[in-house]
């Protein structure tokens, strides 16, 4: 077990060794691998099937697809707009979506956990915030204790919105930093003042958020391993609870904003392993425990105490320790799981708004999964979360013994006992603290459609580091 005051110092060399395009498992099966001819009338159906538990609780995001300004290195589905009136039509479109999933769930109603992501979510601006946060009121019920979460950009925040999201129950906030270099922000056309992010940090505190969040990237142009520490450092004198250290993946020919990215600028790929190598030693080297490969948290943070119980989990909003067994998703590009399905949202605005409008959902692809599909989703999740695997309680969930089902896989995890990522005994897998780093790569043990031969596709991912 990884104590608090274990600094993990991850070699270069292994970096580049395990470095190969591979998915990042927010979800198993991994999204390119989906149908398209997944559409509407499955996901209606998923809901009523669901609406049977009635008390069963539900997980919601909620895409706010709207930034004034475009970073250079944004990858995310996001429009730019100046003013906030251009969320107003989006908005009422949620609401719509809202009352409709809520009819086709009835009578179930509690909702445990609610994350508003973006884009810039606070664009909306508070009318628009509360109008969505009124109609999920008015439809479902938030679960006391309920887990609502925002993402924020401090260039754009104002107290007075954090101020209104606390009134409204929100107690979680993630706040997207980057880096604190001024070169670095300037040559990522994202700048902004350490004074705005410690307002946030400040004013977050002062109303009680709990599990406060700061998002850093490595592989940012300018960026060298003595800046960065920099950063870093500076960054844990902060003392958020939890924070994340995303990988810049450099796409000039896909996403047309990256062009403006100097290429001589980023650092080569050694300079990258180094940034990343540097995160996870000085984290860990704080205090923080590494919570997935690239998160971390306090020990006295919810997710650390989780994932030492077990009991963590994870999807496209991130970790959480509540455990909703179905995930609504609302806004153009989100994504849910509903009786064992996945479901995404059309990632056009123009097709999400005529889908909406026209009183359908605008689902265009999904999957439902089978017994074998659930049974490696259970591995993984458990390896990627809580960093081990306990084979009786596989046992017990499935009926099948886990060293019957999955022997060949088993046999592949040699590497990785090799190079001391996992340990392996009579009752699970563990991954060691060095192995958290290089999870993806076992997790991928265990995707059956990575070779292309199930399923008859072959997806493209990023590498894993
Ligand atoms: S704030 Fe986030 S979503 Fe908006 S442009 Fe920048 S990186 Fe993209």
């Amino acid at each position: 077990m990884n104590k608090s005051n274990e600094t993990t110092h991850v070699p270069v060399e292994l970096l580049a060794r395990y470095d190969k395009p591979g998915p990042r498992y927010t979800s198993y099966p991994t999204a390119p691998i989906w149908s398209n001819e997944v559409g509407p009338n499955d996901y209606e159906d998923a809901l009523r099937r669901a609406s049977v538990n009635h008390d069963a609780p539900l997980s919601v995001y909620c895409h706010i697809p709207f930034c004034k300004k475009r970073c250079y290195y944004c990858g995310c589905t996001t429009f730019i707009a100046s003013k906030p009136a251009a969320a107003e039509p989006y908005v009422d479109l949620v609401c719509k979506e809202i009352i409709k999933t809520a009819g086709l769930l009835h009578p179930r109603k509690k909702i445990a956990t609610l994350h508003f992501g973006g884009g810039t979510p606070t664009f909306a601006g508070t009318p628009g915030l509360g109008k969505i946060i009124d109609t999920m009121d008015e439809h479902f019920k938030f679960v006391q204790g309920c887990e609502k979460s925002i993402e924020v950009d401090p260039r754009v925040t104002t107290p007075e919105q954090l101020d209104y999201l606390a009134s409204r129950g929100f107690n979680r906030i993630s706040i997207g930093v980057q880096d604190l270099n001024p070169e670095v922000q300037k040559a990522s056309g994202r700048v902004q003042t350490d004074e705005q992010v410690m307002a946030i940090l400040n004013k977050s505190r002062e109303l009680g958020f709990k599990g406060i969040n700061i998002d850093l990237i490595y592989g940012l142009p300018l960026q060298t391993v003595e800046g960065f520490t920099e950063t870093l450092k500076r960054v844990i004198d902060l003392k958020p609870d939890r924070l994340a250290v995303y990988s810049f993946a450099f796409l000039p020919d896909l996403k047309a904003n990256q062009q403006k990215i100097k290429k001589e600028e980023l650092p080569t790929t050694n300079e990258k392993y180094a940034l990343f190598s540097a995160a996870i030693e000085q984290f860990t080297g704080a205090g923080y425990r590494q919570i997935g490969m690239d998160h971390f948290a306090l020990p006295t943070d919810e997710l650390a105490i989780a994932q030492e119980d077990g009991r963590l989990y994870r999807n496209f909003m991130g970790y959480s320790v509540q455990s909703a067994p179905d995930m609504i998703g609302l806004g153009m590009s989100s994504i849910g799981y509903v009786d064992n399905g996945f479901y995404q949202n059309h990632s056009k605005l123009n097709s999400y708004k005529e889908m909406i409008a026209d009183d359908n959902f605008s689902v265009f692809r999904g999957m439902k999964l089978s017994d074998d599909d659930l049974m490696r989703q259970y591995v993984i999740t458990h390896l990627m979360c809580n960093f081990r695997m306990n084979f009786s309680e596989f046992h017990n969930k499935f009926g099948i013994k886990y060293s019957d089902y999955f022997a060949n896989e088993h046999d592949g995890l040699t590497q990785f006992v090799d190079d001391k990522f996992m340990e392996i005994c009579d009752v699970q897998l563990t991954v060691t603290p060095l192995g958290r780093t290089f999870v993806r790569n076992i997790a991928m043990t265990y995707d059956a459609y990575l070779s292309g031969s199930e399923g008859g596709k072959k997806a493209t991912f990023s590498r894993t580091i």
